[in-house]
C-alpha cells in the first residue's frame, strides 16, 4: 500500500475544505530521518475564526443539538466504521508524523472510544422529572455549545478522547490539532463527509499555539478542552477566567511505579518498562519515577537497566521496534538536556544516556535508566517527555512510599505492586493520582481518566467524560405538567 505524501490543501470548515487564507505552508517531519511526510496552510487568526464561526452557526441554527441521541450515537458508529476502514493509512500517517511504534499506531486511533460512546448513549439519563423539595423539575443533560479541542501532537487517540463525547452531548466543535501533526484529521474530515455530518458540527484547523490562542480567546467558544503541558494548560485556564468559560485541561505528569518490599518484580518491572517507554516515553502517563525499597534498590535497578538496554531501538515502521525517535529537534535537546542534569545533580546513567549510535538524522535518545536519584532533584520532580527512567530508593515502608509517590506537583498515572493485592490497594487508594493500577498497568476507556493537581482538571472517558461536555438545565414545572 502507498500514500499520499503531497500536500494537503484547504481547512475542514462548515463541512469542505476551504481554502486557506493565508498563504504559507507548514511542512510535516517524519522524526526518523527528517524527510517531508507532506505539508498543510499555514493557519491564521482568520482561518481560525471562519471555523469558530460555522460551530456557532451549527450549533445555533443548525440540527445536531437537537437530534435524537440514538442519531448521534449511529453518527459516532458510521465515524467509527469509515475510521476502521482506512486505519492502515491512520497508523501510517501517525508513525510518519510523530514516530510512534507503527505497532502502537495501530492500537491508538482511538476508534473504539466512537463506538464506547455510541454504546453508553441509550444508558444516558438525557431528561428526567424530579422531585425537588418544592415542586417537580425537570433536570435536562444539554450540550454546553461550541467546544475547542486543542490536541497535542503525541498520539491521535487524544483526539478522540474528546471528539465523541463532544459529539454525543450534541455540542459543535472546532478541532485544533497540533501543526506538527495534522494530517491524520484530513482523513477524518474525509470520513465525516462520507457519513453525512451536518456541516458545521465539526471543524478542523491544525495551528500552532497563537492561532490556537484565537480559538481560547473567541467569545463564541463556550468550553475548551486542552491536552498538552501544564505551562499551555495554566495560560489557556486563564484566558477562560475572563469570560467564565469552561475548561477541561489534561495536562502533564511524573507518574510512580510504586514497588512495595514484597513486589514481584518479574511482572512489576516489564509492565514498568513499558509504561516508562510508552509511545517513545511521549505519554503524559509514562511510570517515568520507580519508587524501590532500598532493601531492594540494587536488584531493581541492574535488572531495569538491562531490560531497557537491549530494547528494540530503531525505525517506528519496523514491526519489532518499541522505542524510536523523539518528535523534533526540541523534544530532543531537552530530553539530552535533563539527563545532562541528572547527572549533575548525581544521578548515574544505568544505561543510555545520550543519542542513538549511527542515527545522524532524526531526533534520536536512548532509552535511559537513572538510578542515585533523590525524589527532590529536577529529574525526579519535571515531565521529560521521553523515555527516561529515573529508580529512587525509599526507606521507611509503605507509609514513605505513599508520601514519595504523592511528592510531586502532577498526579495523573501510577501502579503498585505488591505480592499482596490488599495491600497494594490500600496503598494506592493513598495515593493522589487519577488512574493508578494494582498490580499491572491498565487503561480502560469505560472508566474515567484525568488529573489530580497540576495534571489537569475534568475527566475523559466513562460517563463522567461525557459530563465534560454537559450543562444541566432545570425546569421548573406547573402543578399538572
Ligand atoms: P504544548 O502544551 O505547548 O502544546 C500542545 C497543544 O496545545 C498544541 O496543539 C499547541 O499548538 C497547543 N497550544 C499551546 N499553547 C496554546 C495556547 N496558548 N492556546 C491554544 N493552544 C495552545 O506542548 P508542546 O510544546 O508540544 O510540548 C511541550 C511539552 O508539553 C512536552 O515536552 C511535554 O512535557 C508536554 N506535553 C504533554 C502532553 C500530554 O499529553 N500531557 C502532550 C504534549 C506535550
Amino acid at each position: 500500500m502507498t500514500f499520499d505524501r503531497r500536500g494537503r490543501h484547504g481547512f475542514f470548515i462548515d463541512g469542505a475544505l476551504r481554502e486557506p487564507t493565508g498563504s504559507e505552508r507548514v511542512e510535516v517531519i517524519h522524526p526518523g530521518n527528517e524527510e517531508a511526510v507532506g505539508s498543510i496552510p499555514k493557519a491564521t487568526p482568520d482561518d481560525m475564526a471562519a471555523a469558530v464561526a460555522a460551530a456557532r452557526r451549527a450549533f445555533d441554527e443548525g440540527p445536531w443539538p437537537h437530534t435524537a441521541p440514538a442519531e448521534r450515537a449511529e453518527m459516532l458508529s458510521a465515524i467509527a466504521d469509515g475510521l476502521e476502514k482506512r486505519l492502515e493509512e491512520l497508523a501510517w500517517l501517525s508513525t510518519a508524523q510523530n514516530g510512534m511504534p507503527i505497532t502502537l499506531a495501530r492500537q491508538s486511533q482511538g476508534i473504539e472510544i466512537l463506538r464506547y460512546y455510541a454504546d453508553i448513549a441509550r444508558d444516558v439519563v438525557w431528561e428526567e422529572r424530579r422531585q425537588g423539595l418544592a415542586g417537580t423539575g425537570l433536570v435536562r443533560r444539554t450540550p454546553v455549545g461550541v467546544a475547542g479541542l486543542i490536541i497535542p501532537w503525541n498520539a491521535p487517540s487524544l483526539l478522540m478522547n474528546k471528539l465523541p463525547s463532544a459529539l454525543l452531548a450534541g455540542c459543535t466543535v472546532v478541532v485544533k490539532p497540533s501543526p506538527e501533526t495534522p494530517l491524520d484529521t484530513y482523513v477524518l474530515a474525509e470520513v465525516l463527509d462520507d457519513v453525512g455530518m451536518p456541516p458545521g458540527v465539526v471543524n478542523i484547523v491544525a495551528a500552532d499555539a497563537e492561532v490556537g490562542q484565537c480559538l481560547v480567546d473567541d467569545p463564541r467558544v463556550d468550553k475548551i478542552s486542552f491536552t498538552g503541558s501544564t505551562a499551555a494548560g495554566r495560560k489557556i485556564m486563564a484566558g477562560l477566567a475572563e469570560r467564565i468559560g469552561r475548561v477541561s485541561l489534561e495536562l502533564g505528569g511524573k507518574s510512580a511505579s510504586v514497588l512495595l518490599d514484597d513486589a514481584p518484580l518479574e511482572a512489576a518491572l516489564p509492565a514498568t518498562m513499558a509504561g516508562a517507554c510508552l509511545n517513545n516515553g511521549q505519554a503524559c502517563i509514562a511510570l517515568s519515577r520507580v519508587l524501590a525499597p532500598r532493601s531492594r534498590y540494587d536488584e531493581v535497578v541492574e535488572t531495569l537497566g538491562a531490560m531497557v538496554g537491549s530494547l528494540p531501538v530503531g525505525d517506528p515502521f519496523d514491526e519489532s521496534t518499541f522505542v524510536g525517535p523523539l518528535l523534533n529537534a526540541r523534544q530532543r535537546d531537552r530530553a539530552l538536556g535533563y539527563i545532562e542534569l541528572g547527572k549533575a545533580e548525581g544521578a548515574r546513567v544505568v544505561t543510555g544516556g545520550g543519542p542513538v549510535p549511527g542515527r545522524d538524522r532524526g531526533f534520536w535518545v536512548q532509552p535511559t535508566v537513572l538510578a542515585d536519584v533523590s525524589n527532590d532533584m529536577r529529574v525526579a520532580q519535571e515531565e521529560i517527555f521521553a523515555a527516561v527512567i529515573s529508580v529512587i530508593p525509599y526507606d521507611g515502608g509503605d507509609d514513605a512510599a505513599v508520601a514519595m509517590a504523592n511528592d510531586s506537583q502532577y498526579g495523573l498515572s501510577g501502579a503498585v505492586w505488591s505480592a499482596d493485592p490488599e495491600r497494594a490497594l490500600d496503598v494506592a487508594r493513598r495515593i493522589r493520582t487519577g488512574t493508578v493500577t494494582v498490580n499491572g498497568f491498565t487503561y480502560d476507556v469505560g472508566l474515567p481518566f484525568g488529573g489530580f493537581k497540576q495534571s489537569g482538571i475534568g475527566r475523559e472517558w466513562g460517563l463522567e467524560g461525557l459530563e465534560a461536555y454537559i450543562e444541566y438545565q432545570t425546569i421548573n414545572l406547573p402543578d399538572g405538567l
